[in-house]
């Protein structure tokens, strides 16, 4: 029984680390890695309750998704900033 209660307790132990670890190598806060602008918040009511501490964020720059660590006091509306400027239409041809 003792070595079912030690193999358990590696195996937790080892999940912890992963799970510490993983947490730590996600991007942090609203910023794409990439581009490094803010990304929109895509919101999941499931995945909301499931993680508080993640969200799902979308450049709209770059295309770039994923998962981020959420930060606390960020703004829930982040807005884009835009390094392109629009053009006037004659110039475009
Ligand atoms: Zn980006």
């Amino acid at each position: 029984m003792l070595v079912v209660v030690v193999l358990l307790a590696t195996v937790l132990l080892r999940l912890a680390i992963v799970t510490a670890v993983v947490y730590l190598l996600l991007p942090q806060g609203p910023r794409c890695p990439h581009c490094s602008l803010d990304m929109v918040a895509i919101r999941n009511r499931f995945f909301d309750l499931l993680v508080p501490l993640l969200e799902r964020r979308w450049c709209m720059e770059c295309g770039w998704n994923g998962v981020v660590r959420r930060v606390r006091g960020a703004r829930t509306r982040s807005r884009v900033q835009r390094t392109t400027t629009l053009r006037p239409r004659s110039t475009l041809r």
